[in-house]
């Protein structure tokens, strides 16, 4: 079958791994609610799955947990504070890798629907609009609104399902967190595994990854020719 859309994933794919471009932002937000820098960072880590399965749909909520479970009460001053940080810091690893911005716009341009498959917790969604991809994706599907994740296959049936296409005319491109590709191809989207540098630096990511035998790029570009074939 031809191919007729291209779902991406979001973070390792057309935007930095998240982990590595958010540096700071524990270390800060500890300092802005005057919590314990250590135990708070293991919680956060701990609560990673809660906040992309959508445990939490505010900011606010998603701190007051962790908080909560520290017996830590927030006050309003700081929790406007650390809102601003998650969220500064966030946008700052939405920005598009170079290539992805002019791979997306030739796909439109040569008509293929573009769709984007990300799990990722409720910042996401909220800033989404103010990136440069926005504009670019159809229909994106966010775990954390949808309240699924992939590699569950409901959640690329419902990409499908938005996008209006069947499964096999649907390239999918990642980086390989979390058995995506694997869960793609069992629901029968072609899985297209993009290399990465940060593949390597976070091996207990990317199992998949190095295992890997199917189709795969070295850069987003790469799509433009795939998808003619
Ligand atoms: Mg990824």
């Amino acid at each position: 079958m031809k191919v007729q859309v291209v779902i991406f994933d979001l973070f390792g794919t057309l935007v930095d791994d998240f982990a590595s471009s958010v540096g700071q932002m524990h270390a800060e937000l500890a300092a802005a609610l005057a919590v314990p820098y250590e135990a708070f960072m293991q919680l956060w880590r701990q609560t990673t799955e809660m906040r992309t399965i959508g445990a939490f749909q505010t900011v606010e909520a998603s701190i007051e947990y962790v908080c909560g479970v520290m017996g830590v009460q927030v006050g309003a001053e700081q929790m406007t504070k650390a809102v601003a940080i998650r969220l500064q810091h966030t946008r700052r690893a939405l920005e598009p890798r170079p290539d992805a911005v002019t791979t997306l716009a030739r796909l439109n341009d040569q008509d293929y629907k573009v769709g984007l498959l990300s799990n990722c917790s409720v910042e996401i969604p909220i800033l989404w609009q103010e990136t440069a991809l926005a504009n670019l994706v159809a229909t994106p599907i966010f775990s954390c609104r949808e309240r699924l994740k992939k590699p569950d296959p409901r959640i690329y049936h419902l990409a499908c399902e938005r996008l209006c296409v069947m499964p096999g005319a649907c390239l999918y491109v990642a980086d390989g967190e979390d058995h995506e590709l694997t869960g793609a191809a069992k629901v029968g989207l072609h899985p297209v595994l993009l290399r990465t540098s940060s593949q390597e630096t976070r091996p207990e990511l990317h199992q998949e990854t190095r295992e890997w035998q199917g189709a795969t790029i070295a850069g987003l570009a790469e799509v433009l020719q795939l998808v003619r074939r």
